[in-house]
């Protein structure tokens, strides 16, 4: 094929270079924040194009769909050849793509529909419903909480029992229902051809094991598996990665130990550290310089993470030369104050001619952020969130979705009861009841898609509801126009226009904005011709795997980010504000309180994660009085985090209480 012309030698250091060319076989990359692990990467699919590896021979995982979309489109300028055929993704994409295609294997359809937090929670519900647990004795866990022992349970290598003995002591009487409730729900799941998020990695896994030859056949396609942020992997993520190499593939493996902030959902930093262990002959490369920031930065985050114990030494030298300005340490009178501060400075950045995209807020937990939106708002900056509830998150998205979902996949009860109780007349029971009609017509089960009105026609819904029942068929029809999906724009443009926007309207203050979040969901639909492509993708962006929402439109580029700290793992900002920075919301109160010394040191890493973010400038604020505080401590202390390195690495700043008002800087 041809060649790009790229000058690997000029473009990446000795370090990196040996990397990028190395031979195939595995190998592993472990170096700090900013080090250029990612660049890497992208050099090496390139490397690898520009020898004769074919795109459909690379498979490219990372943490985020945006950080695979961005490093396809980086290979895309670097190198002529052509890359759809390769594979990238989040485990997650990359498991639902591979269990579309070969679902019946498990016992599932290929339109198998995607559960979210919610959808498990009321399918979760039903089940414990029907075990008959007598709960008004003893409380047994919220179906929330089930929720989260079950994902434990197939994310970690720990048995459902050691979950519950040794992180939900409290339920431990409830042992013997819980084993009840998971293996029901595993059958609901089946039954309603629904798959919840820890099935697309579990599932995936399961199938490869199960069957050799699908096996062999996408080991022959994988050649080469690159994977980002590998220090964040949980046990079946790497089990599934070895698995598809098995001894033939290329794996190269990249990530920072220091940068692990996920076991809290079952990642496992010892995956990362025992590689060289499990692939014999793994070549090990150390990068020793960080491109990302300034030399003030580097010093401090180098001395921030030496006081964890559990770590490799690597200290990073800086490539950049020109001196910056140390890191700000500004401790402010309260949460107002903070937000005033913070939307001061930076709007004097932008004056200074850093643009407001370079630029972001950081944060321990969602909720930290909210004086800061309020403040940015009043104050007319724009801003995107990458943490909380997402676009595709809420309630009126979620009810237009499950119409298309049922639709194509007719098993899917927990979609029918979603949208039959839309209608007005239609409560829980008459849902359930309208549910096991609509089983006995036998269309559940069929290949063929019915004449709705004709078939939901014969069925009996509650006298009040008959005319929405009647324009509910009506609907569905505009769906499957001649037996066949309309196109998804077209479906939203049905769902809204036959039934939905009256009962928007009836139901809500804000009707008009939730209108146009669904007609920004149409314009969406536009890209896809799939409907069933459509909607895994929806299921997937509304996912824990964290892509940017609550900003709808396509734009990046004049808008300052607020982010959880988890978010931003990878990306890098010419200037960053870490806020909150104050004992009890950073680190976290309960794991102060918990007196967990390995819990602490991730929270340290967390803190070692968001300031290695910042290019030029770094802000570290935090609020000395919080006059909301739950806890009654309305005099904060400053987080710990800032009693490990000397001051000597922060310059202090002194700022007044007027904050609040607009003063001039
Ligand atoms: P993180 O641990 O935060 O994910 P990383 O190790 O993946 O960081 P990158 O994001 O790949 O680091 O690189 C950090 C910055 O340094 C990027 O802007 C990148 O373009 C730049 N960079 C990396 N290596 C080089 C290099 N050899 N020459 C010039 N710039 C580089
Ligand atoms: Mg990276």
């Amino acid at each position: 094929g041809p060649t790009s012309g790229i000058d690997y030698r000029a473009e990446l250091n000795d370090e990196q270079f040996a990397a990028v060319t190395a031979p195939p076989g595995p190998t592993l990359v472990i170096a700090g924040a900013g080090s250029g692990k990612t660049r890497t990467l992208t050099y090496r699919v390139a490397y690898l194009l520009d020898h004769e590896v074919e795109a459909r021979n690379i498979l490219l995982l990372t943490f985020t769909n945006k950080a695979a979309r961005e490093m396809t489109e980086r290979v895309r300028t670097l190198v002529p050849h052509d890359v759809s055929a390769l594979w990238s993704g989040t485990f997650h994409s990359i498991g639902n793509r591979i269990l579309r295609r070969h679902a019946e294997v498990l016992g599932f359809t290929k339109s198998f529909s995607i559960l979210d937090r919610d959808d498990q929670k009321s399918l979760l519900g039903g089940v414990i419903a029907s075990l008959d647990i007598d709960t008004k004795v003893r409380r047994f866990p919220k179906a929330d909480v089930l929720a989260s022992i079950f994902s434990l349970v197939e994310n970690t290598s720990e048995s459902l029992d050691d979950i519950i003995r040794v992180r939900y002591p409290y339920f431990d009487d409830w042992s013997s229902e819980i084993h009840k409730t998971h293996e029901r729900y595993a059958k609901r799941k089946q039954e309603t051809n629904s798959m919840d998020f820890d099935d697309l990695l579990v599932l995936t896994l399961k199938l490869f094991q199960q069957d050799e030859e699908l096996l062999a056949l996408y080991r022959k396609r994988f050649r080469h598996i690159l994977v980002d942020e590998y220090q964040d992997t949980n046990a079946v993520q790497s089990e599934l990665i070895d698995l598809l190499a098995g001894d033939g593939a290329s794996v190269m493996a990249v990530g920072d130990d220091a940068q692990s902030i996920y076991s809290w959902r079952g990642a496992d930093m010892g995956n990362i550290l025992s590689f060289p262990k499990r692939h014999e002959g793994c070549r090990v490369f150390k990068i020793e310089t960080n491109y990302r920031s300034v030399p003030e930065i580097l010093d401090l985050s180098n001395a921030a993470i030496r006081a964890n114990r559990a770590r490799f030494d690597k200290d990073l030298k800086s490539s950049r030369v020109e001196a910056g300005i140390k890191p700000a340490l500004v401790p402010l009178e309260d949460p107002a104050t903070q937000a005033a501060f913070v939307a001061q400075r930076m709007l004097e950045l932008r004056d200074e001619g850093i643009p407001l995209e370079e630029m972001a807020v950081l944060y321990r937990a969602h909720f930290q952020s909210l004086e800061i939106q309020m403040e940015l708002t009043t104050r007319g900056i724009p801003f995107a969130i990458t943490s909380g509830l997402r676009f595709f998150e809420q309630a009126h998205i979620k009810d237009v979705s499950a119409f298309l979902r049922f639709v194509t996949n007719r098993r899917d009860e927990t979609s029918f009861k979603r949208l039959v109780l839309l209608l007005p007349g239609i409560g829980a029971a008459g849902a359930d009841k309208l549910w096991r009609d609509w089983q006995k017509t036998g269309y559940a089960e069929s290949e063929e898609i019915p004449v709705w009105s004709e078939v939901l026609g014969a069925l009996k819904p509650p006298k009040k509801a008959a005319k929405h029942w009647e324009q509910l068929g009506y609907t569905l029809d505009e769906l499957t126009p001649n037996g066949e999906f309309a196109r998804p724009s077209e479906m939203v443009f049905s769902v809204l226009e036959g039934l939905y926007a009256e009962f928007l309207q009836a139901s809500y203050d804000n009707y008009e904005n939730r209108r146009s979040d669904i007609e920004q969901l149409m314009a969406y639909g536009g890209n896809f011709d799939d409907v069933l492509e459509f909607l895994s993708q929806l299921s997937l962006l509304g996912s824990a795997d964290g892509e940017p929402t609550g900003d709808t439109s396509e734009r990046d580029d004049e808008k300052v980010t607020l982010s959880s700290i988890h978010q931003a793992k990878g990306l890098e900002w010419k200037v960053v504000f870490l806020i909150w920075l104050t004992d009890g919301q950073f680190p976290n109160g309960r794991i102060l309180e918990s007196d967990d010394e390995d819990q602490l040191e991730e929270e340290r890493r967390l803190f070692y994660v968001a300031i290695t973010r910042a290019k030029d400038e770094l802000y570290l604020t935090y609020p000395f009085i919080n006059p909301k505080s739950y806890t009654g401590d309305v005099i904060q202390r400053p987080s710990r985090f800032l009693e490990d390195f000397p001051r000597s690495l922060v310059e202090e700043w002194k700022v007044g209480s007027n904050w609040a008002s607009d003063e001039p800087f």
